[in-house]
């Protein structure tokens, strides 16, 4: 249903009666997030919990962008998936699109099962007012940072691992950006769910505080977003804010605007995805499933549905999307990966 319906009787006088007594929201706020559109990156665990807060909270359009498919591992955090969706190999943005239409069918989601590059990222942020990070890798946050300093859009950084999870707001041009805080990745958060574990708590902690200003951004309480990096351990109950309401003069991004990893020159074409997996998005190659199928039966087990397909060849297991892109389980040799992709789908 299109968000112009807004003010049809059931979504502003009982869905959303609650959040609208919220004196700061009230009615013209709930407008406001009607209208909204919003770009969610990743739809793991942050981007399931804060997909799910702002599509019952209302926001009109939702843009959820995910390169990953579900599976059991997932389901102990990442709260818009189901087992039927891990039994599938869904793919996350497909699987979270049909879940938010289950609960609210009227707001608008569009799912893009994509990994976001230097090449695309225009296409899949372009209209959104708001950008909210929700991935798992300092290599697209800075992509994502380089992208809204030079647009001057805003967003918000948020991360989690094992119990701790740290978030920020950018608002380029006003407060510091990520390079600001960190010219190179931080030692600390490089470790990965895979390695170290993750409390569902702690996810959910960081997704609701950015939900939160990602909701008194859209309904323009400016005054009230939080000008910090805020760090949190659940676990030990250590918490810091550093400030951030200024940028740092010599930032190579929003002060020199030297925009790196948005120009992409030295992005790899094949990288670490998780534990134990290799992803090959070397080149745009439209796959047919049926065709393919067909062509791997002979050498392996094969199932597709229309939006993956997966090929199990012992111990590799390979995941095939319609563009070509490739994740490549059971290795984390780049030599591998290339060449079981060259060998079975093509060179
Ligand atoms: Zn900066």
């Amino acid at each position: 249903m299109p968000i112009a319906d807004y003010d049809t009787p059931m979504t502003f006088t009982e869905r959303y009666s609650r959040q609208v007594l919220f004196a700061p929201i009230g009615a013209e706020g709930q407008k406001k997030l009607a209208l909204s559109r919003v770009a969610v990156v990743g739809c793991g665990a942050t981007g399931s919990a804060v997909a799910s807060l702002l599509a019952r909270a209302g926001v009109g359009t939702l843009c959820i962008i995910d390169r990953d498919y579900v599976e059991a591992s997932n389901l102990q955090r990442q709260v818009l998936f189901d087992e039927q969706d891990a039994a599938e190999s869904l793919p996350k943005a497909i699987a979270a699109a049909r879940k938010i239409a289950a609960f609210n069918s009227e707001i608008v989601v569009e799912p893009q099962v994509a990994d976001l590059t230097p090449a695309n990222i225009a296409e899949l942020l372009g209209e959104a007012q708001l950008v909210l990070d929700a991935t798992d890798n300092f290599e697209t946050r800075y992509l994502v940072n380089d992208y809204c300093v030079e647009q001057g859009r805003p967003w918000i950084y948020a991360a989690a691992v094992g119990s701790y999870g740290v978030t920020m707001n950018i608002l380029p041009g006003e407060t510091a950006c990520l390079a600001c805080v960190f010219p190179a990745p931080p030692r600390g958060v490089v470790e990965t769910c895979d390695t170290s574990g993750i409390l569902n708590s702690a996810v959910n902690l960081v997704a609701s505080i950015e939900a939160t200003e990602a909701m008194k951004f859209l309904v323009g309480a400016q005054d009230k977003l939080r000008r910090t990096l805020l760090s949190f351990d659940v676990w030990s109950n250590e918490r810091s804010e550093i400030a951030t309401a200024k940028p740092r003069p010599d930032c190579q991004a929003c002060g020199a605007r030297d925009f790196v990893h948005l120009a992409g020159d030295a992005r790899p074409h094949i990288t670490m995805c998780g534990r134990n997996s290799v992803q090959i998005h070397e080149r745009h190659r439209p796959v047919d499933f049926a065709e393919m199928t067909a062509r791997l039966s002979p050498h392996g087990q094969v199932r597709h549905n229309d939006f993956v397909l997966k090929f199990l060849r012992e111990p590799y297991e390979l995941t095939l999307f319609p563009d070509g892109r490739a994740i490549i389980k059971g290795t984390t040799d780049a030599a591998v990966a290339r060449s079981l992709y060259a060998r079975f789908i093509g060179s």
